[in-house]
Protein backbone atom coordinates (compact mmCIF):
# COMPACT_ATOMS: atom_id res chain seq x y z
CA UNK A 1 0.00 0.00 0.00
CA UNK A 2 1.33 3.49 -0.53
CA UNK A 3 0.60 6.03 1.88
CA UNK A 4 -0.94 8.34 -1.08
CA UNK A 5 -3.31 5.84 -1.45
CA UNK A 6 -6.71 8.04 -1.73
CA UNK A 7 -8.76 5.18 -1.99
CA UNK A 8 -8.59 2.25 -0.13
CA UNK A 9 -10.62 -0.70 -0.63
CA UNK A 10 -9.98 -3.72 2.03
CA UNK A 11 -11.01 -7.18 1.76
CA UNK A 12 -14.80 -6.44 1.16
CA UNK A 13 -17.45 -9.09 0.39
CA UNK A 14 -20.55 -8.18 -1.29
CA UNK A 15 -23.33 -10.66 -1.39
CA UNK A 16 -26.84 -9.75 -3.48
CA UNK A 17 -30.29 -10.55 -2.13
CA UNK A 18 -29.23 -12.03 0.93
CA UNK A 19 -27.62 -15.13 -0.29
CA UNK A 20 -25.54 -14.45 -3.91
CA UNK A 21 -21.80 -14.08 -2.23
CA UNK A 22 -20.40 -12.34 -5.34
CA UNK A 23 -17.15 -10.42 -4.13
CA UNK A 24 -14.94 -12.93 -1.79
CA UNK A 25 -12.68 -10.45 -0.08
CA UNK A 26 -11.71 -7.72 -2.37
CA UNK A 27 -8.76 -5.25 -1.86
CA UNK A 28 -7.49 -2.25 -3.68
CA UNK A 29 -5.34 0.76 -3.50
CA UNK A 30 -6.64 3.71 -5.94
CA UNK A 31 -3.22 6.19 -5.49
CA UNK A 32 -4.16 9.54 -6.05
CA UNK A 33 -3.03 11.20 -9.85
CA UNK A 34 -3.20 7.61 -11.03
CA UNK A 35 -5.07 5.24 -13.64
CA UNK A 36 -5.52 2.31 -12.10
CA UNK A 37 -7.31 -0.28 -13.78
CA UNK A 38 -10.12 -3.24 -12.78
CA UNK A 39 -9.84 -6.13 -14.83
CA UNK A 40 -11.34 -9.10 -15.70
CA UNK A 41 -14.13 -10.86 -17.90
CA UNK A 42 -17.82 -10.85 -17.71
CA UNK A 43 -19.16 -11.20 -14.76
CA UNK A 44 -15.45 -11.11 -12.25
CA UNK A 45 -17.33 -8.32 -10.60
CA UNK A 46 -16.15 -5.51 -12.06
CA UNK A 47 -19.12 -3.29 -11.85
CA UNK A 48 -19.97 -4.52 -8.07
CA UNK A 49 -16.85 -3.52 -6.71
CA UNK A 50 -17.20 0.35 -8.54
CA UNK A 51 -20.84 0.07 -7.09
CA UNK A 52 -19.97 -0.87 -3.33
CA UNK A 53 -17.62 2.09 -3.61
CA UNK A 54 -19.65 4.65 -4.42
CA UNK A 55 -22.61 2.68 -2.96
CA UNK A 56 -24.72 2.45 -5.65
CA UNK A 57 -25.26 -1.70 -4.56
CA UNK A 58 -28.80 -0.88 -2.08
CA UNK A 59 -31.27 -0.65 -5.34
CA UNK A 60 -30.05 -3.63 -6.44
CA UNK A 61 -30.54 -5.27 -3.06
CA UNK A 62 -26.41 -5.78 -2.93
CA UNK A 63 -24.52 -5.23 0.04
CA UNK A 64 -21.03 -4.68 1.66
CA UNK A 65 -21.38 -7.45 4.37
CA UNK A 66 -17.28 -7.55 5.34
CA UNK A 67 -14.54 -5.10 4.95
CA UNK A 68 -13.84 -1.77 4.49
CA UNK A 69 -14.03 1.38 2.05
CA UNK A 70 -12.13 4.45 2.87
CA UNK A 71 -11.40 7.40 0.73
CA UNK A 72 -8.81 9.72 1.98
CA UNK A 73 -8.61 8.09 5.68
CA UNK A 74 -12.39 8.51 5.97
CA UNK A 75 -14.78 5.51 6.00
CA UNK A 76 -17.39 6.29 3.44
CA UNK A 77 -19.66 2.94 3.88
CA UNK A 78 -22.85 4.42 5.19
CA UNK A 79 -22.41 7.52 3.08
CA UNK A 80 -25.12 8.58 -0.10
CA UNK A 81 -24.22 8.84 -3.44
CA UNK A 82 -24.64 12.20 -3.16
CA UNK A 83 -22.16 12.59 -0.21
CA UNK A 84 -19.42 11.21 -2.13
CA UNK A 85 -20.23 13.32 -5.10
CA UNK A 86 -19.15 16.05 -2.42
CA UNK A 87 -16.06 14.28 -1.37
CA UNK A 88 -15.32 14.50 -4.67
CA UNK A 89 -15.82 10.66 -6.24
CA UNK A 90 -18.64 10.35 -8.96
CA UNK A 91 -19.37 7.05 -10.50
CA UNK A 92 -19.23 7.28 -14.42
CA UNK A 93 -22.08 4.39 -15.04
CA UNK A 94 -22.08 1.66 -17.37
CA UNK A 95 -24.18 1.87 -20.64
CA UNK A 96 -23.66 5.51 -20.53
CA UNK A 97 -27.20 6.93 -18.86
CA UNK A 98 -27.88 10.12 -20.77
CA UNK A 99 -31.08 12.24 -20.09
CA UNK A 100 -32.66 11.49 -23.84
CA UNK A 101 -34.51 14.47 -24.35
CA UNK A 102 -32.45 17.04 -22.78
CA UNK A 103 -29.25 18.81 -25.40
CA UNK A 104 -26.20 17.85 -24.52
CA UNK A 105 -24.98 20.61 -23.18
CA UNK A 106 -27.80 20.49 -20.65
CA UNK A 107 -26.54 16.74 -19.49
CA UNK A 108 -23.24 18.58 -19.18
CA UNK A 109 -24.84 21.13 -16.80
CA UNK A 110 -26.76 18.62 -14.58
CA UNK A 111 -23.07 17.22 -13.79
CA UNK A 112 -22.76 20.39 -12.27
CA UNK A 113 -26.54 20.64 -9.44
CA UNK A 114 -23.87 20.17 -6.76
CA UNK A 115 -21.83 23.29 -7.16
CA UNK A 116 -22.38 26.44 -4.94
CA UNK A 117 -19.10 28.07 -6.41
CA UNK A 118 -21.14 30.11 -9.39
CA UNK A 119 -22.02 30.71 -12.32
CA UNK A 120 -18.68 31.76 -13.94
CA UNK A 121 -16.94 28.75 -12.66
CA UNK A 122 -19.41 26.55 -14.25
CA UNK A 123 -19.14 28.17 -17.31
CA UNK A 124 -14.96 27.62 -17.37
CA UNK A 125 -15.79 24.28 -16.71
CA UNK A 126 -17.97 23.62 -19.89
CA UNK A 127 -15.43 24.96 -21.69
CA UNK A 128 -12.66 22.83 -19.96
CA UNK A 129 -15.08 20.01 -21.16
CA UNK A 130 -15.43 21.16 -24.94
CA UNK A 131 -11.45 21.95 -24.76
CA UNK A 132 -11.56 17.78 -24.47
CA UNK A 133 -14.35 16.61 -26.39
CA UNK A 134 -14.52 18.82 -29.66
CA UNK A 135 -17.20 16.36 -30.54
CA UNK A 136 -19.96 17.73 -28.15
CA UNK A 137 -19.06 21.53 -28.81
CA UNK A 138 -20.10 20.30 -32.16
CA UNK A 139 -23.06 18.73 -30.77
CA UNK A 140 -24.03 21.05 -28.02
CA UNK A 141 -27.48 22.06 -29.37
CA UNK A 142 -28.42 18.27 -30.51
CA UNK A 143 -31.07 15.91 -28.10
CA UNK A 144 -28.88 13.65 -26.67
CA UNK A 145 -30.88 10.91 -27.23
CA UNK A 146 -30.24 11.08 -31.26
CA UNK A 147 -26.37 11.37 -31.19
CA UNK A 148 -24.01 8.17 -31.51
CA UNK A 149 -22.61 5.83 -28.40
CA UNK A 150 -19.45 7.51 -28.75
CA UNK A 151 -20.78 10.97 -27.99
CA UNK A 152 -22.87 9.90 -24.93
CA UNK A 153 -19.96 8.36 -23.43
CA UNK A 154 -18.16 11.15 -24.10
CA UNK A 155 -21.37 13.33 -22.43
CA UNK A 156 -20.88 10.61 -19.68
CA UNK A 157 -17.41 12.10 -19.01
CA UNK A 158 -17.82 15.28 -19.28
CA UNK A 159 -20.98 15.60 -17.07
CA UNK A 160 -18.67 13.70 -14.26
CA UNK A 161 -16.25 16.24 -15.28
CA UNK A 162 -18.77 19.13 -14.64
CA UNK A 163 -19.20 17.65 -11.31
CA UNK A 164 -15.13 18.87 -10.22
CA UNK A 165 -14.16 15.48 -9.23
CA UNK A 166 -10.93 14.62 -7.63
CA UNK A 167 -11.90 10.77 -8.49
CA UNK A 168 -14.13 9.49 -11.37
CA UNK A 169 -14.97 5.61 -11.29
CA UNK A 170 -15.28 4.70 -14.90
CA UNK A 171 -17.84 1.67 -15.27
CA UNK A 172 -16.51 0.03 -18.97
CA UNK A 173 -15.98 3.00 -20.92
CA UNK A 174 -15.31 0.89 -23.86
CA UNK A 175 -18.58 -0.95 -24.37
CA UNK A 176 -20.06 -1.02 -27.77
CA UNK A 177 -17.59 1.15 -29.21
CA UNK A 178 -15.44 1.10 -32.16
CA UNK A 179 -11.79 0.31 -31.31
CA UNK A 180 -11.21 3.75 -33.05
CA UNK A 181 -13.76 5.48 -30.65
CA UNK A 182 -12.40 3.30 -28.01
CA UNK A 183 -9.30 4.68 -28.43
CA UNK A 184 -10.35 8.45 -28.50
CA UNK A 185 -12.10 7.89 -25.03
CA UNK A 186 -8.76 6.34 -23.59
CA UNK A 187 -6.62 9.47 -25.20
CA UNK A 188 -9.10 11.90 -23.21
CA UNK A 189 -9.30 10.10 -19.96
CA UNK A 190 -5.23 10.33 -20.56
CA UNK A 191 -5.43 14.20 -21.07
CA UNK A 192 -7.41 14.80 -18.41
CA UNK A 193 -5.69 12.55 -15.96
CA UNK A 194 -2.26 14.37 -16.84
CA UNK A 195 -3.48 17.83 -17.05
CA UNK A 196 -5.94 18.23 -14.68
CA UNK A 197 -4.30 15.32 -12.37
CA UNK A 198 -7.74 13.73 -11.62
CA UNK A 199 -7.56 9.87 -10.38
CA UNK A 200 -9.58 7.41 -12.30
CA UNK A 201 -10.43 3.93 -11.27
CA UNK A 202 -12.07 2.21 -14.29
CA UNK A 203 -13.37 -1.09 -15.17
CA UNK A 204 -12.66 -2.41 -18.26
CA UNK A 205 -12.96 -6.12 -19.96
CA UNK A 206 -11.06 -4.52 -22.88
CA UNK A 207 -7.46 -5.46 -21.34
CA UNK A 208 -5.55 -4.96 -24.12
CA UNK A 209 -6.76 -1.02 -24.18
CA UNK A 210 -6.90 -0.66 -20.63
CA UNK A 211 -3.39 -1.65 -19.77
CA UNK A 212 -1.99 0.47 -22.30
CA UNK A 213 -3.42 3.71 -20.71
CA UNK A 214 -3.49 2.47 -16.96
CA UNK A 215 -0.43 2.94 -14.71
CA UNK A 216 -1.41 -0.28 -12.11
CA UNK A 217 -4.05 -2.81 -12.63
CA UNK A 218 -6.03 -5.44 -10.90
CA UNK A 219 -7.48 -8.83 -12.42
CA UNK A 220 -10.50 -10.42 -10.76
CA UNK A 221 -11.76 -13.65 -11.28
CA UNK A 222 -15.18 -14.55 -9.32
CA UNK A 223 -14.82 -11.90 -6.84
CA UNK A 224 -11.29 -12.02 -6.41
CA UNK A 225 -8.44 -10.64 -6.92
CA UNK A 226 -6.19 -13.14 -8.70
CA UNK A 227 -3.30 -10.75 -9.42
CA UNK A 228 -2.21 -6.94 -9.67
CA UNK A 229 0.84 -4.94 -10.67
CA UNK A 230 1.98 -2.06 -12.32
CA UNK A 231 0.83 -2.06 -16.04
CA UNK A 232 3.88 -2.44 -17.71
CA UNK A 233 4.65 -5.48 -15.57
CA UNK A 234 0.99 -7.20 -16.38
CA UNK A 235 1.43 -6.62 -19.79
CA UNK A 236 4.55 -8.91 -19.94
CA UNK A 237 3.13 -11.45 -17.91
CA UNK A 238 3.20 -14.67 -19.75
CA UNK A 239 -0.61 -15.65 -18.14
CA UNK A 240 -1.96 -12.34 -18.29
CA UNK A 241 -0.81 -12.66 -22.22
CA UNK A 242 -2.31 -16.28 -22.91
CA UNK A 243 -5.39 -15.64 -20.42
CA UNK A 244 -6.34 -11.67 -21.41
CA UNK A 245 -4.45 -10.28 -24.57
CA UNK A 246 -5.22 -13.27 -26.09
CA UNK A 247 -1.48 -14.00 -27.43
CA UNK A 248 0.95 -16.32 -25.77
P1 LIG B 1 -19.79 -7.04 -16.54
O1 LIG B 1 -18.66 -6.74 -17.43
O2 LIG B 1 -20.78 -7.98 -17.10
O3 LIG B 1 -20.40 -5.82 -15.92
P2 LIG B 1 -18.57 -7.46 -14.02
O4 LIG B 1 -17.22 -7.98 -13.84
O5 LIG B 1 -18.77 -6.00 -13.88
O6 LIG B 1 -19.13 -7.92 -15.39
P3 LIG B 1 -20.64 -7.72 -12.09
O7 LIG B 1 -21.63 -6.98 -12.90
O8 LIG B 1 -20.06 -7.07 -10.93
O9 LIG B 1 -19.47 -8.25 -13.01
O10 LIG B 1 -21.31 -9.09 -11.65
C1 LIG B 1 -20.66 -10.04 -10.86
C2 LIG B 1 -21.60 -11.18 -10.55
O11 LIG B 1 -22.68 -10.69 -9.75
C3 LIG B 1 -22.23 -11.81 -11.76
O12 LIG B 1 -22.23 -13.21 -11.58
C4 LIG B 1 -23.64 -11.28 -11.78
O13 LIG B 1 -24.52 -12.22 -12.31
C5 LIG B 1 -23.92 -11.07 -10.31
N1 LIG B 1 -24.86 -9.96 -10.09
C6 LIG B 1 -24.72 -8.69 -10.52
N2 LIG B 1 -25.74 -7.93 -10.12
C7 LIG B 1 -26.58 -8.73 -9.44
C8 LIG B 1 -27.83 -8.54 -8.75
N3 LIG B 1 -28.42 -7.34 -8.71
N4 LIG B 1 -28.38 -9.61 -8.15
C9 LIG B 1 -27.78 -10.84 -8.18
N5 LIG B 1 -26.61 -11.07 -8.78
C10 LIG B 1 -26.00 -10.04 -9.41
Amino acid sequence: KTEQALLEVNNIEVIYNHVILVLKGVSLSVPKGGITALLGGNGAGKTTTLKAISNLLHSERGEVTKGTIHYRGERVQDMSPADLVKKGVIQVMEGRHCFEHLTVEENLLTGAYTRTDGRGAVAADLEMVYTYFPRLRERRKSQAGYTSGGEQQMVAIGRALMSRPETILLDEPSMGLAPQLVEQIFEIVKAVNEREGLTFLLAEQNTNVALRYAHYGYILESGRVVMDGPAQALRENPDVKEFYLGMS
